[in-house]
């Protein structure tokens, strides 16, 4: 055997131990060269007679983390040359028979003729678990590092090496189909409770356990390949089967709203797969696998959620010339509702955070935010007391701005008041030294403004948080006009340490997302205005692939702030820069009825104490006209919610505000829930084509008005028939 990313060894038992240990790589995953080592490894156990079983394990401190997403991507590339050079039919045949490689190898594991047993510490996920899947026993170490899961439907994928047909015939059909669904990553007790795998032991018994069982079931097969063999849910066709099949079927509509065609064919895959052997099942799988492999769902979403999301987390954007800040100490300023979660998940990350505010007990306040975060913690199972003393250990709270001094990186977060800011500006830069950078949370004040109220215009960015700030991962970054590479290096630099995801923009008014936000929730206001049942456009947002509809999520950023920031847009903008229709609903939502959103539990919805939010019936009086349910045109409706956010983004970057397709991406996903299937506002123009979404915002604007005029870029690029991305990598190869 020439092997360089497994160890090979027999013990005197005749049991051997592969070790998956990759040189140079951090994380195990499969690539070509692992899965033909495996193939040499699995020859040689079923052939060499001394050998009776084999245990797999890591060398590393994770089992692995699955697939090399890239290389599947690849695939992809080689289907579509294929295509232009052999045809169609050629094309499919090549992809369908690489597509399935993984899983037949596994399959020739499984039935080789000796047992095979994954002893496993540390995250298994993806390809990697349906290797253990293929394993007659699974072993793993019930630390709280290690789990298992399925997630490939979280990047438009499915389990596609055998994943949907063994965790179905392992598992009741239902909660099989929910642990796909989900892509849930399950803990070692959990796992064992559920059937996943056999056993939970400490980590230093891992190995010989799984040892052990292969020295006493050197005849082990797999379930499914018993005769006998029964399904869990029993048969597809049986009246057990028929209390699965049509609920199964409603909650995946009602889940997905069908956006997600990796979902749709897990649900086939086992509907379908169940029905037949083993090995047909997995060939059914493999049909699904290369359909969805092919999608531009699955293209979009790899791209986007993983390729360049590692890309801007590995700080695609950071300037390289910059050696890495010393990150240590981190002054919060306002101990509020941000401040209190920035101070939180900086002190999570083993920063040093000086929590300050204008008297000690609004600073306590904040600083007893992240006591009741972290006992939540600590309730749930996820922290232990220690941990908590710790973090509460690193948080001082204070009224005194002298305690800032030492401290690397400033976050203000007071109130959004330009007066407060500039005093605040000039109180920390009279503590700190000249190399400390100074961060604003503003989300709607330019960070250029306020730059000039520093002495160090080239230390000042904006670090933009969104809330809750425990909860959300993106943070943008604002350059001002002088802000320098320093301070964007320490911004970027202190976003990695947070584990949190980076965009960085220049400067404009509502920066990057909340432009894009801020249009799928006024146009929620104007559908409701014309008149369509408030119930269909908030159904209507949720079909498009929003997590929430439009009123809704206007009830949870508050009323009144909508009703602030066209307020202010109007006094800065003038008279046309605002629609009636929407400054007319905002009123009389604000200040009329005192309808604030969730936080008065008064907004769009009513919130009664017990039971479920409804929507407000007064909202009926509201409106001069409304159209009949049926008359509705639910379509129109998804697009318009979808295609406003996406025309925003594309203004944004034909200003200049987003510089990179990816951070477009990526921000509107992780930032505010933009249809995820799609891979983005920029992704959802591309892959509908500019000339498309031209002709759509045309029709809409038509009908609808000017919002949804297309500017210029996208005009000459129906015209040329260009896309963002072609464009990005075209300027980045010259
Ligand atoms: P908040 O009112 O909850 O908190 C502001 C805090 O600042 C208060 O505790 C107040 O006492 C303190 N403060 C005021 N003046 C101060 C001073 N001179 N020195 C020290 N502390 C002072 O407000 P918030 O919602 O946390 O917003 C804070 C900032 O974050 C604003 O700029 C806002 O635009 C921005 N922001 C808010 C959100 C959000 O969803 N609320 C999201 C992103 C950004």
């Amino acid at each position: 055997m020439n092997l360089t990313n497994f160890r090979f060894e027999t013990d005197s038992d005749g049991i051997a131990t592969l070790t998956w240990d990759m040189p140079e790589r951090s994380m195990n995953v499969i690539t070509p060269e692992v899965m033909a080592e495996l193939d040499q490894a699995i020859d040689k156990v079923a052939s060499d007679e001394a050998i009776k079983g084999c245990v797999i394990t890591s060398g590393k401190e994770a089992f692995s983390g699955g697939a090399d997403l890239t290389m599947l991507q690849t695939l992809r590339d080689l289907y579509l040359g294929l295509v232009k050079e052999k045809g169609e039919e050629v094309a499919m045949q090549t992809f369908f028979d690489e597509s399935r490689k993984l899983s037949l190898l596994y399959r020739k594991l499984e039935t080789c003729g000796k047992p095979f047993a994954a002893a496993i510490h540390g995250v298994c996920l993806g390809g990697a678990f349906e290797l253990a899947l293929a394993c007659q026993y699974r072993v793993v170490s019930d630390d709280a590092s290690t789990r298992v899961g399925l997630p490939e439907v979280k990047v438009g994928l499915f389990p596609g090496a055998g994943g949907t047909q063994r965790v179905a015939r392992l598992m009741q059909t239902g909660d099989a189909l929910q642990m796909m669904f989900k892509g849930e990553q399950i803990k070692a007790l959990p796992a064992r409770n559920m059937g996943l795998v056999h056993a939970a032991v400490p980590r230093d018994q891992l190995v010989q356990n799984a040892r052990d069982w292969l020295k006493a079931n050197p005849q082990a097969k797999a379930p499914w390949d018993d005769p006998k063999f029964k399904l869990p849910s029993n048969k597809v066709y049986s009246p057990a089967g028929m209390q699965i099949w049509p609920p199964a079927n409603a909650i995946y509509r009602r889940e997905t709203n069908d956006n997600y065609p990796a979902a749709r064919a897990i649900l086939s895959a086992v509907y379908e797969g169940l029905q037949m052997p083993i090995d047909l099942g997995l060939r059914i799988e493999s049909r699904y696998f290369a359909k969805i492999l092919r999608s531009k769902e699955a293209a979009s979403m790899i791209r986007s959620l993983f390729v360049s999301m590692q890309d801007l987390n590995k700080g695609a954007r950071r300037p390289a010339d910059v050696p890495p800040s010393k990150l240590k100490r981190v002054g919060v300023v306002g101990a509020g509702f941000m401040g209190a979660g920035i101070a939180y998940v900086s002190a999570n990350a083993g920063l040093e955070v000086v929590l300050i505010d204008r008297d000690m007990e609004a600073a306590e306040k904040g600083k007893a935010y992240s006591h009741k975060l972290i006992s939540d913690q600590i309730m749930k199972g996820r922290a232990k007391t220690a941990d908590r003393d710790a973090l509460l250990g690193r948080i001082k709270a204070s009224a005194d701005y002298a305690d800032l001094k030492g401290c690397d990186l400033i976050v203000e977060a007071v109130f959004e008041d330009p007066k407060v800011k500039a005093e605040v500006i000039t109180k920390v830069e009279a503590v700190v030294g000249p190399r400390t950078i100074f961060g604003s949370n503003t989300s709607t004040l330019p960070i250029t403004g306020l730059a000039s109220h520093s002495q160090r215009p080239k230390n000042f960015i904006g670090i933009h948080f969104f809330s809750p700030v425990e909860k959300m991962l993106l943070v943008e970054i604002i350059m001002a006009r002088k802000t320098g590479k320093k301070a964007l290096a320490m911004a970027l630099d202190f976003v990695r340490a947070i584990r949190k995801t980076p965009i960085v923009v220049n400067d404009t008014r509502g920066f990057y997302a909340n432009r894009c936000v801020g249009n799928y929730i006024r146009e929620g206001h104007l559908m409701l205005m014309e008149g369509v049942p408030p119930a269909m456009i908030e159904a209507a947002g949720k079909q498009a692939g929003m997590p929430v509809g439009p009123l809704s999520l206007n009830d949870e950023v508050a009323v009144d702030l909508a009703w602030k920031v066209l307020k202010a847009t109007k006094a800065q903008l003038g008279e046309g820069s605002v629609d009636p229709g929407q400054e007319k609903l905002l009123g009389e939502m604000v200040e009329k009825y005192g309808r604030l959103g969730r936080k008065n539990g008064k907004g769009f919805y009513d919130y009664p104490e017990t039971g479920p939010k409804r929507l407000w019936p007064g909202l009926a009086e509201l409106v001069s006209s409304h159209i009949p349910p049926e008359k509705v045109d639910m379509e129109e409706l998804k697009h318009r919610l979808l295609v406003t956010q996406a025309l925003e983004a594309a203004r944004t970057y034909e200003e200049g505000v987003v510089t990179d397709p990816r951070e477009a991406d990526v921000g509107s996903i992780i930032g505010f829930g933009f249809a995820p299937y799609s891979g983005g506002t920029l992704s959802y123009i591309d892959n509908m084509g500019a000339a498309a979404f031209v002709k759509l915002c045309e029709t809409l604007a038509k009908k609808h008005g000017e919002r949804f005029k297309p500017n210029r870029m996208l005009k000459r690029m129906a015209k040329t028939g260009e896309s963002f991305y072609g464009a990005a990598e075209k300027k980045a190869a010259a």
